[in-house]
């Protein structure tokens, strides 16, 4: 029986099983991918995750993290404005972060199985967690941090998993000696929008995010950057400059934004498994690593006190997930909505409403403040 199972080793299970771990606790991570590996992302992290890291013991910056204090945006058409970045963010692509956090978990005696988890069972106030080999795992707490969308929301009867969503994301690291290293850019093209920033080799990450209904109408991602995303001349001028350093790019498909719960047949939800906030805020990271340190609060209080107990730690959770968070996924909802609609883009563009002081407020609005280590 562990005190802790994490379904998940992502950002949000591995900063829980790291948090957790720092008292003593007995924790399984059950991952079903071995690290290290690469990942659709922006790989844009806001530094509202600094301090909390470091209290842990992750120091981002001197793994070669880069300084990012410029935002650049243009629309279809591209017209395109730039703001300074009030707190900043750093580029780290998720094969090195996820690795970094992999290693430290383990050093503070973390257990690892890589293995896809089926089902979670709960009963008599604990779980069986069974993966796909059918060997079944006991623990009093499991959190559950798999991602947007997995087998796994099926066998719990997730709404969103049987519906069909119509998001598809597509990433690749190239070499750009001219891209700035202080900048992350946001363009926009027909159904969709790229974000551009440097990561700790010094290649450039491209990550987009596109519709499938203007997706299908092309050959593949090939056909599609050249006849749509290259529309908007920054990213044109980026894929001809560029030279790709994956052999294919990755891509992933039925990305769902509709809301989630944070508690599920009693596991604790956290990160992208509670809620995805629109890429394009740049904050799914920070609120993964936030959400993790939510969960490992109330769940510590579990494992400590008797009197804390798990309607306690529920309820309790449940209220500082919507505290922190449902603003922000309500604002990230709203502002892919006027980014894609191309009228009121070039309203916002006419009427010099599309300015740097929008922008800043907008990032405000879709962003948290630094996560303080307690
Ligand atoms: C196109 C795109 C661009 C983005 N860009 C940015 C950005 O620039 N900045 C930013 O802050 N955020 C960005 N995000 C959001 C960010 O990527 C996520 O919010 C973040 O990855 C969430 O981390 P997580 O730990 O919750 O999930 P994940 O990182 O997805 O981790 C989940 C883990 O669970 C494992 N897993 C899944 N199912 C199972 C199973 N059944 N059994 C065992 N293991 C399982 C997976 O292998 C994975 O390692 C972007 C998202 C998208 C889609």
């Amino acid at each position: 029986m562990y005190d802790v199972i994490v379904v998940g080793g992502g950002l949000a299970g591995l900063t829980t099983a790291i948090d957790l771990s720092r008292f003593g606790y007995d924790i399984l991570v059950l991952e079903s991918n071995p690290y290290p590996h690469h990942k659709v992302c922006g790989e844009y992290v806001s530094k509202e995750v600094a301090p909390y890291l470091k209290g842990l013991g992750i120091d981002l910056e001197a793994a070669g993290a880069v300084e990012i204090s410029i935002f650049e945006m243009s629309t279809i058409d591209c017209k395109t404005v730039t703001a300074k970045l009030s707190l900043g963010g750093l580029g780290i692509s998720r094969y090195a972060f996820e690795n970094i956090l992999f290693e430290k978990a383990k050093t503070q005696g973390v257990t690892f199985v890589f293995k896809k988890v089926t089902d979670v069972v709960y009963r008599n106030d604990s779980f069986q967690v069974i993966c796909q080999d059918d060997m079944a795992y006991e623990a009093r707490i499991v959190v559950g941090a798999y991602g947007k969308r997995s087998g796994l929301d099926k066998a719990l009867n997730r709404d969103f998993m049987f519906k069909k969503h119509a998001w598809l994301a597509v990433k690749g690291h190239y070499r750009n000696q001219s891209f700035p290293e202080n900048l992350v850019a946001l363009h926009n093209f027909e159904g969709g929008y790229g974000g551009l920033s440097k990561t700790e080799t010094g290649a450039v990450n491209f990550c987009y995010l596109t519709h499938y209904k203007s997706f299908k109408k092309h050959s593949g991602i090939t056909d599609f950057n050249k006849n749509v995303v290259s529309k908007n001349r920054h990213l044109k001028e980026f894929l001809e400059e560029s030279e790709p350093i994956f052999e294919n790019p990755l891509s992933i498909a039925q990305i769902s934004f509709e809301k989630k719960q944070p508690i599920v047949n009693h596991i604790m939800m956290c990160g992208d498994t509670a809620g995805l906030i629109h890429p394009l805020c740049g904050n799914g990271m920070a609120m993964a690593i936030h959400g993790a340190k939510l969960a490992s609060t109330s769940i510590q209080k579990y494992l400590e006190n008797t009197d804390f107990d798990r309607s306690a730690m529920e309820r309790e959770y449940t209220t500082s997930w919507n505290t922190t968070f449902k603003k922000r996924l309500w604002a990230g909802r709203k502002l892919q909505h006027v980014l894609l609609h191309r009228k009121w883009m070039n309203v916002a563009v006419r009427t010099s409403l599309l300015s740097e002081r929008l922008l800043t407020s907008v990032i405000a609005k879709t962003h948290g403040k630094p996560i303080p280590y307690d």
